[in-house]
């Protein structure tokens, strides 16, 4: 065995996993495919749901720090788990080195997204210390080995050919609202594609901007527009579909409304703001009809956790609370005990049994 836990993803869920591990003694192994743990805590300028943290650059780099105190963690950055396999007495998890990867650089209040410095190699089994920029010297396919696996891959980006209710994207270039410059959108009219999380991220971080918001989305996505309804540079349009004209400046589009109203749509400019689909490794991490990987439903020496597990429960404490969890699973797992937050057996006395890791 390489380790006593291996841990598939460096997000917050990831990362919560391994300093819960090393509490209760645990080695554990992080693989990131990423050059740097927490990227998407990087793009998030305010964050306003976290104890503690009021920034998701700070809070990226609190982790970092944390995971580089972290003696018992040992953080493998620019690889890529492609296949999880689950046996009776282990699992073992194949890994990749990731060819290239994009340099994160953090966006603070009023800043776009932009590429900084490239990716240096390192050499063959080097340990890196997270924050080093790796490239790609690992071993094509190794296979690492463990009682237990914390999988915590997060979401991936949904793009516009997975989207039913669009047409007339084909060719057309779309980016993502989050990588919007403020500056180019400010005092201009936006067709946001979409009512997913980084509509409010933005909203929120630039309060300065007299943008136009005019948000188009399938009725599946109502529940997301709660939080964003009372901006009022925001238009909510909730629609059954949305037919692009052939023109780019000004962009139009024919729409049909959830009340079968068709309307045309103008603006300057269009973004994406679809959402985002689970994006576990191949092999024994078991999806359910919406892709997401409850953890209820794994191998018993797999453990999910953070977004990947569900479309709900998708924020940064959450995906850290589940990644604690998940590491204690694993912990309670390798002492015969029971795994679940509740219903297990009961001692005589009436209450749970006594806790081996001490709540330490
Ligand atoms: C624009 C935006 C704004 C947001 N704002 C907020 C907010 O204000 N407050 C809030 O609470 N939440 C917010 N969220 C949600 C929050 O970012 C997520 O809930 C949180 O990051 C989930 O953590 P996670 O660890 O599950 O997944 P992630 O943070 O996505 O981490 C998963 C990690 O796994 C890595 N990975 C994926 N596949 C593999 C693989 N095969 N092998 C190795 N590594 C892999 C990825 O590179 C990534 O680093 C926002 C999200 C977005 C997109």
């Amino acid at each position: 065995m390489d380790t006593d836990l291996l841990i598939i993803g460096g997000g917050p869920a990831g990362c919560a996993a391994a300093v819960m591990a090393a509490s209760v003694g645990m080695r554990s192994v992080l693989i990131e495919s990423d050059d740097a743990l927490c990227r998407a805590l990087r793009r998030i300028p305010v964050v306003s749901n976290v104890l503690g943290a009021t920034s998701g650059p700070d809070l990226a780099a609190t982790i970092e720090a944390d995971l580089a105190r972290c003696d018992l963690c040992r953080v493998e950055l620019g690889r890529r788990a492609t296949l999880v396999e689950g046996f009776d007495d282990r699992v073992e998890v194949t890994v990749e080195p990731v060819e290239s990867v994009e340099p994160v650089k953090p966006v603070r209040l009023g800043e776009p997204v932009g590429s900084v410095k490239p990716v240096e190699p390192t050499e063959p089994g080097k340990p890196v210390k997270p924050g080093k920029p790796v490239g790609s010297a690992w071993a094509r396919g190794s296979r690492l080995t463990a009682p237990y696996v914390v999988v915590a891959t997060g979401v991936g980006p949904l793009g516009p050919e997975e989207a039913g209710w669009l047409g007339g994207v084909a060719g057309r270039a779309l980016p993502p609202l989050w990588e919007a410059d403020p500056a180019a959108i400010d005092d201009r009219t936006v067709l946001v594609l979409g009512a997913d999380r980084p509509l409010c991220t933005v909203a929120r971080a630039h309060p300065e901007l007299r943008t136009r918001f005019v948000v188009a989305y399938p009725p599946e996505d109502a529940y997301k527009t709660e939080e964003i309804r009372p901006d009022a540079r925001v238009e909510l349009v909730a629609v059954r579909r949305l037919e692009f004209g052939s023109g780019s400046a000004p962009v139009t589009a024919e729409i049909r409304t959830v009340e079968g109203e068709r309307r045309t749509l103008t603006a300057d400019l269009a973004f994406l703001n679809l959402g985002s689909a689970p994006a576990p490794p191949a092999g024994a991490v078991v999806a359910d009809r919406s892709g997401y990987c409850p953890p209820g439903r794994q191998h018993p020496r797999v453990f999910t956790a953070g977004d990947l597990r569900s479309a709900r429960f998708q924020r940064i404490a959450t995906a850290m609370g589940s990644g604690g969890e998940a590491a204690l699973g694993a912990y309670y797992a390798s002492r015969g005990q029971p795994t679940g937050t509740g219903g297990g057996p009961s001692t005589e006395m009436g209450g749970p049994p006594p806790d081996p890791a001490g709540g330490g």
